[in-house]
């Protein structure tokens, strides 16, 4: 089939590249000038593991191209997704500029094609974008507004995409359920011709109208981060009464009507998607006026969950005043939101540099992908404290001189870091010993007080240090 995918950032590189693997001709637009070239010369713009192979294959073979020129792309086209940004705009709501910004220009190549006789065939518009109820109706008509006609020369079809940056690419070859908002039969035939090569395991392509695929996305969106949000209250809950989150999770997550996933307690959630697509559903909810309370909480705890570390920071070493944690130097391993990617998008990292920084503190970071990301984030959004931001190479060279350790992204090779060289190169804290902030529970309590470490974790139980020196965290 031919492909034009419109918007070439995580979801529209990650399709575009995927659906070409599957024998696709593929065409990727951006009107980002500079990405499409360094696309073009082979250089992948984003980080994501296992997209390299695909990529350099689907060049190769000439089924994977890349362009800043709408037309040029979509002019072959059997499908056309639309994989654009729908950042969070007023109130919360999903900005749909640049999603209903192209169906305009689609509107307008595809009338200009048809008066020119040269029509360019019947074309599926598909939303990839997660876009509130309503967007596939009015796609069509920005569409249909240049005096083009629904199902004869086109249709939209709402086809929310489920992948996880950092799997992205095993995801979108093996996804779980490909969900196609619908009502033309026509439309629903193409995007079943398209995805049951990646669904032959017998995963199901749920074609339901439109307005349940949109739903759907905000439903799974909103589920997950509520999931996350209530395994953070009981964290702070056991924190406050001495039971351990990790064997609550393990207690809970065996039954099978809860199960293990995302139960994993931490300084909140981040990211492109759930921040934006949580307040994006309780906003359409406000709009039809139901007070969707559980949302609100979500966005409220998360928001508290996120800064909670730098609190505990100040705790264990600051000083009164304005400025608790002036003079200290805090290292920080991981950026990006979550490991396996460079996206730092509403990064936990992020919110507690700010706060740190804000607080006084000078923060000195590592991640082994998102330093770049980072960088380009705080040159677009300058911090306003008075401490200062500043990268390691490596991560041990984050922490010589530190006065304390946070641990802000899993990454794995934060899971068995040499602790001898981490004692020695942070100073010790007030309490004679050297100070690790756990935000993602990675090591164990016993053993990161039996390695000397006065260590603070996520709802587990304090143990107070036992001298230096024995053996790895684990
Ligand atoms: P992104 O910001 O990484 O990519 C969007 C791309 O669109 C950018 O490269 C931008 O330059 C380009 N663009 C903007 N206007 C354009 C135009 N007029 N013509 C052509 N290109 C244009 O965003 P993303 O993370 O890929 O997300 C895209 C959509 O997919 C969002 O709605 C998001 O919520 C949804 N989504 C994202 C994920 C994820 O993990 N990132 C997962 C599922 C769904």
């Amino acid at each position: 089939m031919q492909i034009a995918v419109v918007g070439t950032g995580y979801v529209g590189l990650v399709s575009g590249v995927c659906f070409a693997e599957m024998g696709n001709d593929v065409t990727c637009v951006d009107i980002d000038a500079g990405k499409v070239e360094s696309l073009r010369d082979g250089r992948l713009t984003i980080y994501e593991p296992g997209l390299e192979v695909y990529f350099d294959r689907g060049r190769r073979e000439g089924r994977l191209s890349f362009t800043t020129d709408l037309a040029e792309a979509v002019r072959p086209a059997d499908v056309v997704f639309l994989a654009l940004p729908t950042p969070p705009g007023e109130g919360g709501a999903a900005d749909l500029k640049y999603v209903l910004g192209v169906a305009d220009d689609l509107g307008r190549l595809l009338s200009e094609a048809k008066a020119g006789g040269d029509g360019w065939g019947y074309k599926v518009v598909v939303d990839k974008s997660t876009v509130p109820v309503g967007t596939a109706a009015r796609v069509t008509a920005a569409i249909e507004a240049h005096g083009v006609a629904e199902g004869e020369d086109f249709d939209v079809v709402s086809n929310p995409e489920f992948l996880r940056e950092g799997v992205a690419v095993e995801d979108f070859m093996k996804p779980e359920r490909v969900v196609v908002g619908t009502g033309s039969e026509r439309a629903a035939d193409v995007m079943r011709r398209l995805y049951e090569p990646f669904v032959r395991s017998g995963n199901p392509i749920l074609v339901m109208d439109e307005a349940s695929a949109e739903m759907t996305k905000y439903a799974a969106n909103a589920m997950l981060a509520t999931k996350i949000t209530f395994m953070n209250e009981i964290a702070n809950l056991c924190d406050r009464v001495g039971a351990d989150v990790d064997k609550v999770r393990r207690g809970i997550g065996t039954d099978s009507r809860i199960g293990p996933k995302f139960l994993y307690a931490g300084i909140g959630f981040g990211g492109s998607c759930f921040p934006k697509d949580v307040q994006a559903l309780h906003r359409t909810a406000r709009e039809k006026d139901y007070d969707f309370q559980i949302l609100d909480a979500v966005l409220r705890v998360n928001d508290v969950q996120r800064r909670a570390m730098a609190d505990r920071v100040v705790e264990a070493l600051g000083t009164d005043g304005d400025r608790p944690l002036d003079g200290k130097t805090v290292a920080m391993w991981g950026l990006a939101f979550k490991p396996h990617t460079d996206d730092v998008r509403e990064a936990p990292a992020h919110v507690l540099i700010r706060e740190l920084t804000r607080l006084g503190a000078d923060v000195v970071a590592f991640d082994p992908e998102a330093v770049e990301t980072t960088r380009a984030t705080f040159e677009r959004e300058p911090l306003d404290g008075p401490g200062a931001l500043r990268y390691a190479e490596r991560g041990y060279d984050a922490v010589d001189g530190a006065d304390a350790l946070v641990i802000a992204t899993e990454w794995p090779e934060f899971r068995r870091p040499d602790l001898d060289r981490v004692r020695e190169g942070l100073n010790d804290g007030p309490n004679g010993a050297p100070l690790v902030f756990d935000g993602r529970n990675v090591y164990e309590p016993e053993r990161m007080a039996e390695a000397g470490f006065e260590y603070h974790s996520v709802g587990r139980p304090h143990v107070a240090p036992r001298g230096a020196g024995i053996g790895d965290a684990g």
